[in-house]
């Protein structure tokens, strides 16, 4: 048996950072990866959905050369194996960088393959036992497959089968229209495929207030790709030259008949293989690991971070989560995961850029608030970049002024949503924003503009 200070399971966007930390700290650390060093963002998320993603605007932009000044010979053709070299070349540097830097910190042993537990103090890989009184859970998840009709007679994709694409699918059917199933369908319509978007829900992305969802759907509608919604009975069935996704839609032809179908209908937490109930850790019922608000478990000495804990699902929440444990271990500096204020994007062209409560949530909550929504279409800058989709939108308190939530849908609204989630980080009210000077040309210039149009709830 081998005894350490601390383990780690999982090298996804916790675990090798605070590797680091104990490493740093001359503290022994195993860490342990039972398939690609970086995990989900790395290898089957954000970095190779963003780089294609790229791909994807380059050619759209392409396509209307003739607006901006431009013509092109010929069409503009994908070739799809230098769109995945490109995204392999890009997610493989930085799979090479977590893996490299694990291997060559002090005090670090990794360890390749699948980890168990064997009690609460004790993790078996490969038959061998390693023990420590600290141990880390950072595996976070994978792409739902739910046990539709249908789903064992056809071939399915997800998220992570389709970094193996490297052909353009005629038509697209995307089961699923929350964030990971509007980037695919996105990117797969301006790489030239048909693209049919289905949801079982009444609207997409249906976290989101009515507002920006309708705003994001006629942003894709725009560029052609179909929306079936209110799918309630999807089922799946072999049809020619392809899959047939069977609907039962209120709206729309019941049946989807394309040459693919990608899954984005969820993630499920890599929890069931850990042999949890070995270690006494507890669960919710989709199996995400019950932390308080350090991201300890019920178990004394074990912890969870990352997507497994179901506090959170992007890479900047489960980065948090390592900020959070590391800092109250080695800085003894309080950190909660309560003190986080929500805020993601949504990567599809142009992209929204979200922080804090939603218009609706707000309005459920029933305190006094203001709100004020201003059009892209009204933004110079959007102007002069022929990006005018979209608008900003902003909730503040009408007590203490302060901002409770917005969304930026709209060019460059992925990185100008952190001019207000940083305000709300500060507490400072509203106000200060419209005696700030901001410079000229950029969208971010209006925000004081967008405040001084807040008006109370009606
Ligand atoms: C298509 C897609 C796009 C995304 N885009 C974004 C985005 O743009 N921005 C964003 O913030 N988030 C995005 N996300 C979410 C983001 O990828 C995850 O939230 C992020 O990777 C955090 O994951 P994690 O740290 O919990 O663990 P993961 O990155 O999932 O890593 C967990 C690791 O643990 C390993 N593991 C699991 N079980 C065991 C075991 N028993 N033994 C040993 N090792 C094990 C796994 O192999 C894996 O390497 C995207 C996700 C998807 C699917």
């Amino acid at each position: 048996m081998k005894h350490l200070d601390a383990i780690i399971i999982g090298t996804g966007q916790a675990g090798p950072s605070l590797a680091a930390r104990f490493s740093a700290a001359g503290k022994a650390v195993a860490i342990i990866e039972r398939h690609k060093f970086g995990g989900t963002c790395v290898n089957t998320g954000c970095i190779p959905t963003k780089t294609m993603v790229a791909s994807a605007y380059a050619a759209h932009v392409a396509r209307r050369g003739a607006e901006f000044g431009f013509s092109v010979n010929g069409d503009i053709c994908m070739d799809m194996r230098r769109v995945k070299a490109r995204k392999d070349a890009i997610s493989g540097r930085s799979n090479k960088g977590v893996e490299e830097g694990l291997r060559t910190l002090e005090n670090c042993t990794v360890v390749q393959g699948h980890a168990r537990f064997q009690s609460p103090r004790t993790v078996v890989v490969n038959k061998e036992v390693f023990e420590a009184d600290k141990i880390y859970i950072n595996v976070g998840g994978r792409a739902s497959v739910p046990e539709m009709p249908g789903i064992h007679d056809v071939p399915f994709l997800t998220n992570s089968s389709m970094m193996e694409v490297d052909f353009l699918p005629e038509h697209l059917v995307v089961v699923g229209g929350s964030y990971v199933g509007l980037e695919f369908a996105q990117m797969y319509r301006r790489f030239g495929s048909e693209v049919t978007i289905v949801e079982k829900g009444p609207a997409l992305i249906g976290r989101e207030d009515e507002d920006i969802s309708q705003a994001v759907r006629e942003i894709i509608e725009a560029e052609g790709i179909r929306v079936r919604l209110n799918a309630k009975c999807i089922s799946l069935a072999k049809h020619e030259g392809g899959v047939a996704v069977r609907t039962q839609c209120v709206e729309g032809e019941p049946d989807v008949s394309g040459s693919h179908v990608l899954l984005a209908v969820g993630r499920t937490p890599n929890t069931s293989d850990l042999d949890l109930d070995r270690a006494g850790v507890a669960t919710d019922k989709y199996g995400y690991i019950l932390v308080d608000d350090q991201l300890q478990t019920n178990v004394p000495g074990i912890w969870a971070l990352g997507d497994c804990n179901g506090r959170g699902a992007f890479t900047h929440t489960s980065y948090n989560d390592y900020e959070i444990v590391a800092d109250n271990l080695f800085s003894a500096d309080h950190r909660r995961v309560s003190d986080r204020i929500q805020a993601y994007a949504l990567y599809i062209d142009p992209p929204l850029g979200r922080c804090g409560m939603t218009e609706s949530e707000i309005r459920s909550s029933g305190r006094r608030a203001l709100l004020a929504k201003y059009a892209m279409s009204r933004v110079s800058r959007a102007y002069e970049k022929g990006e005018t989709q979209g608008l900003i939108k902003v909730c503040v308190d009408a007590e203490t002024k302060q901002i409770l939530g917005a969304a930026i849908l709209g060019t460059g609204g992925d990185e100008i949503i952190h001019v207000l989630l940083d305000m709300m980080y500060a507490k400072a009210p509203y106000t200060v924003i419209q005696r700030a000077m901001h410079i000229h040309p950029t969208v971010a210039e209006y925000l004081p503009t967008v405040m001084a149009k807040l008006e109370p709830f009606t």
